[in-house]
């Protein structure tokens, strides 16, 4: 999985927590008030008509006894009138959503006993009686029957108001609990996010930092290093993974840098005609060997090599041709020193070679090999040259018996070469046999 699809997923994963909390806390607590003003509407609808019932009943009795007190017939009608309130309310009552069977059963006692009653005083006041007596019977067995189920349903209704609004407390104290419980697992959550996101991108970025920090200009080795850490840490990530692809971008530059240092170090140590070592890396190697052999009691030896009658060649045949001949000793140099001498160019048509461990008779040998070499080979137009060969002097002179130090070993070097040019060229003189 890509990073910034990793990042992403994170992100929606928090966010989608972090709203999810909120959200369910409001629709709940709408979903409550919803629910409280539709049984708060209901309970408080039934406790009015109920009410009504009982004082309509109140005045329907009110309205019978005057009516038999006076006869006036306005009386009776308006006792009808309320009868048939009465009747509305019922009506009412039944249009709403039923109650529990308990309520339901209540009033259809109420219902049932104040039909009776009403139908009793009918019929008494259609027959014109004015008994008194069976008026108080009939209104002691009905109406305060009813009267009482009447009061206990009031307060049935009170009760469930107050207990509705007891519910309300409660169920908002539970919202209360859950948001809180919401919000303890959202922490832990969140840190987990924040884990995820610290391991897979900081972390990952910060040993890249310190494993490019760690490269020293100076350090060849530093840079191998880095590019094999760097492989490494390559290696862990997915295809897709954009630190993966900075890991792989950054270990290609390193190796590209590694190879182009190595180029430029070889460069550096070079000489461009010849190919051998030039005078800057012999003269570093010279200090580095004479302490060597200094400090482990070692020999080392030094040859010059100076090609004969060179500006002959050059004025006889072009500076062109002249470069091929220096171009062949060099290869040749190359080719009778062995792996652990340092053949180099000294300067111009000079050569010289550097022999660690090689005492004065052997380096004696190694240059008496070279000079051979050179005076055998075939040059073009060698026999135009004086004494119909090209050929090359040399001299050697060897730490410790003929010099104490580098330069010291250079400027005897140099006087056997001179020595063997004044003899006559094409020969080669130890520094040792010069003294003596
Ligand atoms: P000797 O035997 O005494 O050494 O005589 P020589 O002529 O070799 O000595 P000299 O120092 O008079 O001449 C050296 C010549 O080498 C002069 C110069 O033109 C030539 N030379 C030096 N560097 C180069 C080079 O890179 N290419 C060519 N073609 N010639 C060079
Ligand atoms: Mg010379
Ligand atoms: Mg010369």
């Amino acid at each position: 999985m890509s990073f910034k699809l990793k990042i992403g997923l994170l992100l929606a994963l928090a966010i989608l927590v972090s709203a999810a909390i909120p959200t369910l806390t409001i629709y709940r607590l709408y979903q409550l008030e919803y629910e409280l003003a539709i049984k708060t509407k209901r309970n408080v609808d039934n406790f009015i008509a109920i009410n009504s019932i009982k004082s309509s009943f109140i005045q329907y009795d009110n309205h019978i006894n005057r009516y038999l007190l006076t006869r006036n017939p306005n009386w009776w009608r308006e006792a009808k009138a309320v009868k048939s309130n009465i009747y509305n309310y019922y009506k009412m009552l039944d249009s709403k959503p039923k109650e529990k069977s308990e309520f339901q059963d209540v009033l259809k006692e109420i219902r049932e006993k104040q039909g009776q009653y009403f139908k009793r005083v009918s019929r008494l006041i259609k027959r014109n009686n004015r008994n008194w007596d069976q008026l108080t019977r009939i209104y002691n067995t009905n109406v305060v029957t009813v009267h009482n189920s009447i009061n206990t349903l009031i307060t049935s209704k009170a009760n469930a108001i107050r207990k509705s609004n007891i519910d309300l407390l409660k169920q908002q104290e539970d919202l209360m609990n859950f948001a809180i419980i919401a919000e303890m697992m959202f922490l832990p959550i969140m840190i987990f996010v924040a884990v995820i996101i610290y391991k897979s991108s900081v972390q990952p970025i910060n040993s890249i930092t310190k494993t490019v920090k760690g490269v020293r200009a100076d350090e060849p080795e530093s840079l191998k290093q880095m590019v094999t850490e760097l492989d490494l840490l390559a290696k862990k990530r997915q295809p897709q993974d954009e630190i993966g692809h900075l890991l792989r971008t950054l270990r290609h530059l390193g190796k590209e840098v590694e190879e182009k240092t190595l180029e430029l170090n070889e460069l550096i140590i070079t000489d461009e005609k010849t190919q051998l070592f030039n005078y800057r890396h012999f003269k570093e190697q010279l200090i580095t060997e004479f302490a060597r052999a200094r400090r482990f009691s070692e020999s080392l030896s030094l040859i010059m090599i100076d090609i004969d009658k060179f500006k002959h060649y050059n004025d006889t045949n072009g500076h062109l041709l002249g470069d091929e001949v220096l171009i062949k000793v060099a290869k040749l140099l190359k080719q009778e020193c062995r792996e652990t001498d340092i053949p180099a160019r000294f300067g111009g048509e000079e050569f010289a070679a550097l022999l660690p461990r090689t005492d004065s008779l052997e380096a004696f040998q190694v240059a008496e090999r070279i000079r051979h070499s050179i005076q055998d080979s075939v040059f073009p137009n060698q026999e135009k040259q004086p004494g119909g060969n090209l050929t090359a002097s040399l001299g050697v002179a060897t730490f410790p018996i003929d010099a104490d130090d580098a330069e010291a070993l250079i400027n005897a070097a140099d006087s056997a070469l001179y020595e063997a040019k004044d003899k006559g060229r094409n020969q080669v003189i130890a520094f040792l046999n010069l003294q003596s």
